[in-house]
């Protein structure tokens, strides 16, 4: 069971988009987890090993309550019952209430296919019936990221400050050492915080209106 769980094309996804908030949200007592679709073996020259042992270490920097590596073929990722199948249970087994995963607008084709897996996914994975184990799962949100301010022309609804977090995301940016990340990874951060006002920030996309239940939701 996770409070908060990401769902990725690729090993470095993570940490780059959205390592300073689930390390945080460690850091508060939540629980975190990250399926990846595939073990990046497009990406750079590195071995799809050597992709997987980054991928297990920076997880573990973060501290990661449930991980899982699927076996999706890098650059090859499609929207399909077969894939939206395979993360089905995983939902299930570990039932996050919050799920974070790509804009739908992106550069990526496997980040786009994704997104629009676990969309459905979460769906499909809500209904009693679908399921085997006749159990009740409802998330509360889904939260996007992305970092191509070109492809999707938007800024982030929501900033988190993860200023505190900052040497822990570079540590895990830099376990994906054959892809030479991190600096690109802390610009983002060091941009959003810009626009936050804060020293580094990870930014987040609503993917619907939010509703208030009192004026004190409004109050910062
Ligand atoms: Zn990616």
């Amino acid at each position: 069971m996770v409070d908060l769980l990401a769902v990725c094309a690729h090993p470095d996804d993570f940490e780059i988009s959205v390592g300073g908030i689930f390390a945080k949200a460690k850091a508060e007592g939540f629980k975190i987890g990250v399926i990846i679709f595939t073990k990046g073996e497009s990406g750079g020259y590195a071995e799809q090993s050597t992709r997987e042992r980054e991928a297990v270490k920076g997880a573990a920097l973060i501290g990661l309550d449930y991980f899982e590596m699927l076996d999706f073929p890098d650059a090859g990722v499609m929207f399909g019952e077969e894939a939206i199948e395979a993360l089905v249970p995983h939902l299930r087994a570990c039932s996050p209430k919050y799920i974070f995963t790509f804009l739908e607008d992106d550069y990526h084709p496997d980040h786009v296919a994704v997104s629009k897996i676990t969309k459905a996914a979460a769906f499909i994975a809500g209904l009693k019936k679908h399921s085997s184990d006749d159990t009740d799962w409802h998330y509360d949100g889904i939260l996007y990221f992305g970092g191509d301010h070109k492809r999707n022309k938007r800024w982030p609804d929501i900033y988190v400050d993860i200023t505190d977090y900052i040497e822990i995301k570079r540590e895990a940016c830099d376990a994906h050492e054959s892809q030479n990340v991190t600096e690109f990874a802390m610009a983002l951060s060091k941009g959003y915080g810009r626009v936050a006002g804060v020293e580094y920030a990870e930014g987040l996309y609503l993917g619907e209106s939010i509703t208030i239940k009192s004026i004190k939701g409004l109050m910062r």
